[in-house]
């Protein structure tokens, strides 16, 4: 078979090829402490199965229906970004996705140019790189300054007349920084001089550790039409397997985004749909319980999972936001980041990140996830230990 080159121009995601494979290992009977992927360990709340089971009753929901959403759906969560973010959206300035990860490439695909420039921050999740390049746009991976925050005279410097966009993600994966209100003034200004787009990752957003609530580039001033903002419930509710996310921007730009989406896959599964305009409507304050709960176990695992690296001796960040640990592989054993990884799998069944699937500067770090339970992490680090 002869390969388009748009598809010989692209990696399958590293991070859920390498997941794959600690599956398939595990399927085959060898023994996981998984720390790769981030994927919470929470069981499906109780109130989203109550709303799973009434959902199943009622009629239609097995049906097709608007590719941008349901109304009920789209409408509760304008309403949710409303309470979060302060932005007012109407119903069609929101689009329901298969997760995040369809909200970003459609948002990518909506604007993007044989050629165009996407700016994007390094480390950065990898789909990022991926997505540009399958759509013809050349991705331009800036790093971050020496704490992970922005580098600004880097940003500035690299807009040019074919720059359409840039993509930041606070809370950030793999970091777990989070953009001060300064950072995306300047971010805002820029995009507003040059007439970009921001594309702003914000699945994270409600894991954040120092009670500061989340603030989006969106509500700057000018901002809101300017911005796709990119959320999701796979995080927030414990349903990475389900596949919904979502994306709010101006009515033209959830537009666009419909009339790609109309021509992939249509709309996202309907009876989750009517689940979540459940939970939402109806269930909001046993939702906003789960995600208290969830941080503040996500706050105990970063403690610990800090507490235990440092005493290893292992330089690491201490994340703000989202689940994430970025560390950096200790010089003595002159290992790469995917030899490093390897090396915990085979040798002491830990799954980790390599630091370089996220970025080339990186592959002196690893990424460990504490969407694992404590257990895990109390034996992963333990197992770490003694390898190191
Ligand atoms: N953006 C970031 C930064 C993520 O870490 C992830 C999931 N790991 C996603 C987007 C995609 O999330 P979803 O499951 O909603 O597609």
């Amino acid at each position: 078979m002869i390969f388009s080159k748009r598809v010989l121009g692209v990696q399958e995601s590293f991070l859920n090829k390498w997941d794959s494979d600690i599956k398939h290992r595990v399927a085959e009977g060898e023994d996981f402490l998984q720390f790769n992927l981030g994927q919470p360990d929470f069981s499906l709340p109780g109130f989203v199965k109550e709303a799973i089971v009434e959902a199943k009753e009622k009629d239609k929901n097995n049906f097709y229906n608007h590719t941008g959403g349901t109304d009920g759906l789209r409408s509760a969560v304008a309403g949710m970004e409303e309470k979060l973010s302060g932005l007012a959206y109407q119903r069609e300035e929101i689009i329901i996705t298969n997760g995040a990860k369809e909200a970003i490439f459609l948002a990518l695909a909506a604007v993007l140019n044989v050629g165009d420039e996407v700016i994007i921050i390094a480390p950065a999740w990898p789909t990022y790189i991926e997505a540009v390049k399958f759509l013809g746009g050349v991705p331009v991976v800036l790093d971050t300054d020496t704490d992970f925050h922005l580098n600004l005279e880097a940003i500035k410097g690299a807009v040019n007349v074919r720059t359409v966009a840039i993509i930041i993600n606070s809370p950030n994966n793999p970091t777990g920084v989070i953009y001060d209100e300064e950072e995306l003034k300047e971010v805002a200004q820029m995009v507003i001089a040059n007439d970009l787009l921001v594309i702003s990752d914000e699945v994270y957003s409600a894991t954040i550790f120092d009670g500061r609530g989340h603030f989006s580039v969106a509500k700057l001033p000018d901002m809101k039409a300017r911005t796709v903002v990119i959320d999701g419930f796979s995080k927030t509710l414990s349903m990475t397997g389900f596949r919904l996310g979502y994306a709010a921007s101006s009515r033209e730009m959830i537009d666009a985004m419909v009339k790609v989406k109309s021509n992939i896959n249509g709309n996202t599964n309907s009876f989750f749909q009517v689940v979540l305009e459940d939970v939402i409507a109806h269930r909001a304050g046993d939702f906003q319980d789960f995600i208290g709960y969830a941080r503040r176990e996500y706050l105990r695992r970063r403690d610990f999972l800090c507490g235990r690296l440092q005493e290893m001796g292992v330089e690491h960040t201490r994340p703000q936001g989202a689940f994430y640990v970025f560390a950096k592989i200790p010089e003595k054993l002159h290992m790469k980041s995917k030899e490093f990884a390897e090396f915990l799998a085979d040798k002491a069944g830990v799954a980790v990140a390599p630091g370089i699937f996220f970025g080339q500067s990186f592959d002196n770090y690893f990424r460990i996830s504490f969407g694992a339970s404590m257990e895990d992490l109390e034996k992963g680090m333990d197992k770490m230990n003694k390898i190191l």
